[in-house]
């Protein structure tokens, strides 16, 4: 699938104000620092399109992009920054908790993992939380050029592993490199097949 045109449209803390919900959604979710805005930025073919929403004070929301006015890419907020405060993160909890079980149109949660990690707890409880309440996702694993493929290769089969310790089925995976440009089309394609179906 090509993106011709991707545009911001609004950021916000509550689910309930987020943009009609007309629209297939996807939404992007990983620790901070995971590479997420760098891969928003490949995959609409944007190279500033993620940061637009992530002036300070603004970071913390869930941030609408529609693409080719018929889906919405959302950029949710990171999670794992040791430097938040209690509060914040009881915040963060309830917005993403709220948005991810209760936004009508939501369709897949791609959750980004860097590849050179092992499988870590954050991440694994994040994918247990959403499996429980029945919430779609799949991986995307960032950051792909930092390793050599057969390492990646490795990681990838480790993290099966963990996963596999936990789930009958395990979800799709993508492996991507946004300083390559690589494995944008997967990504999309995927968010096509859905977008038709
Ligand atoms: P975010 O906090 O998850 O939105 O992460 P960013 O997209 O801002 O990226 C965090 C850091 O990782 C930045 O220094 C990026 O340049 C770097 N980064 C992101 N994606 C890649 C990638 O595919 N390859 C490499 N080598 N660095 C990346």
């Amino acid at each position: 699938m090509k993106v011709q045109e991707a545009k911001y449209v609004m950021s916000n803390s509550d689910y309930e104000k987020c943009p009609e919900p007309t629209l297939p959604e996807y939404a992007f979710i990983g620790r901070s620092n995971v590479g997420k805005s760098s891969l928003i930025n490949m995959l609409t073919g944007k190279k500033a399109l993620a940061k637009t929403s992530q002036q300070p004070g603004k970071t913390q929301m869930i941030n609408h992009f529609i693409i080719d006015d018929t889906w919405y890419l959302v950029d949710l907020p990171g999670y794992g920054y040791a430097k938040v405060s209690k509060v914040e993160r009881d915040k963060w909890e309830k917005m993403i908790h709220d948005y991810l079980h209760y936004r009508e149109n939501l369709i897949c949660t791609f959750v980004l993992v860097d590849v050179r990690h092992s499988a870590m707890a954050v991440d694994l409880e994040f994918m247990a939380a959403l499996g429980e309440a029945g919430i779609p996702f799949e991986i995307i694993f960032t950051k792909a050029d930092k390793l050599k493929p057969g390492q990646v290769a490795n990681q990838v089969e480790a993290y099966k592993r963990k996963m596999g310790e936990i789930w009958e089925e395990l979800p799709e995976m993508y492996v991507t490199s946004a300083e390559k440009n690589e494995g944008r089309e997967p990504v999309l394609a995927a968010i096509e097949t859905y977008n038709q179906s």
